[in-house]
């Protein structure tokens, strides 16, 4: 969709050139945001409508509107990055926008297409593209966050689906995710609390998702690990996902194991990349249900020789051990990380416009 389907309402004041080139400078996660957001509306008799990029700034929401009651609401998170030659691009947006709508229908949200999707990243960063960093070399994963979300902004109280939604793009300018880098994570086993159960939205990327995680997350900052690892809500047997990442397993003899999609999954844009890059370095990828006895003993005997996280902020994360009240899970040796390494690199590789886009992913923003 080209981006003049869009109306601007430029920033009156736009942050000046030498602040923002200081906040590019170290840009940390999600806390700075560029000056422009984008906008379309929707409503039950006009459907989508009014699209715009206007500048940055608060919202203005009716205290009965039912996103802040009823949470309906759903997001998205994807990346632009700037190539060597300057240009912008971003990595499968057709399927951040394809789980969008999975998530719009769980939620009972309207559908916005790949063109109104993908066409709002692209009118925001016809703006805003100056907030996109360059990287300094190739170990600097810095990249502008982009946020699309949807909520419910009709005012009313009462339990049904919302006639009025607004749709916004927001963008935050990121370094890497994990300050460690590529240093090994500890997770932490949640024993009490669920993130998902079927027929629950665990596959939708809506907030209340993450509301529900933060109690789990909480115990884990406090035992000293960074992200949550959840088990089934039916038989707390299989491994499910963390808190914002999908799970892969390297096992020895070159299988590479992802707990298959359910609707208590979340369908990683990354995990799915994964599976992808994997079978090009000769590994065979397996979906399938994986326990929490198959890591405990494949830790402990050797059968598995590698555990990463994977995730658009965090990209591949090797995870160095997951810890419960109960013990600790480690991998009996220690060897770098060597596939993990490997996949990260492909993929950076493929993001950053060093290596040739065989798989068609990249999107010119
Ligand atoms: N699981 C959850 C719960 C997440 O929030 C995310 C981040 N979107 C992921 C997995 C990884 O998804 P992606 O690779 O598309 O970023």
């Amino acid at each position: 969709m080209p981006t003049d389907t869009f109306d601007l309402l430029p920033h009156a004041s736009p942050t000046a050139d030498a602040i923002r080139e200081d906040i590019l400078a170290n840009p940390g996660f999600g806390q700075y945001f560029t000056d422009h957001m984008a906008h379309v509306r929707w409503t039950l008799n006009d459907g989508w409508h009014g699209r715009r990029v206007l500048p940055y700034g608060p919202l203005t929401l009716d205290p009965a509107a039912a996103v802040l009651h009823y949470a309906q609401e759903i997001f998205e998170g994807i990346k632009a990055y700037r190539h060597a030659d300057g240009s912008i691009w971003t990595f499968r947006p057709e399927k951040n926008a394809e789980r969008f709508r999975r998530s719009a229908r769980r939620l009972a949200l309207p559908e916005l297409s790949d063109e109104d999707f993908i066409g709002s990243l692209k009118a925001l960063l016809a703006q805003d593209h100056p907030w996109v960093p360059t990287p300094k070399n190739e170990a600097d994963e810095c990249s502008l966050y982009l946020r699309p979300f949807m909520i419910a902004s009709e005012s009313f109280l009462g339990v049904r689906p919302s006639h009025e939604v607004d749709y916004y793009v927001i963008a935050s300018p990121a370094a890497a995710y994990f300050k460690g880098g590529i240093e090994p994570v500890s997770i932490w086993l949640t024993e009490h609390y669920k993130r998902a159960a079927p027929g629950g939205t665990g596959f939708a990327k809506c907030g209340g998702n993450y509301a529900a995680s933060l109690a789990a997350q909480k115990e884990a900052s406090a035992n000293g690990c960074g992200q949550v690892a959840f088990l089934d809500a039916v038989e707390n047997k299989w491994i499910e996902e963390l808190g914002g990442m999908n799970l892969f397993f390297v096992y020895k003899d070159g299988r590479i194991a992802t707990p298959r999609l359910t609707d208590t999954i979340l369908e990683g844009v990354t995990r799915d990349s994964v599976l992808t890059l994997a079978r090009g370095e000769g590994l065979t990828p397996e979906e399938r249900p994986i326990s929490i006895d198959e890591w405990r003993e494949g830790a402990a005997n050797g059968e598995i020789t590698e555990v990463f996280a994977c995730g658009t902020a965090a990209v591949i994360t090797p995870v160095g051990e997951l810890v419960s009240e109960q013990e600790r899970i480690r991998l009996a040796g220690d060897n770098g990380n060597p596939i993990a390494k490997r996949l990260r690199a492909k993929l950076l590789d493929l993001q950053y416009g060093r290596a040739e886009d065989t798989h068609g992913w990249l999107t010119r923003l």
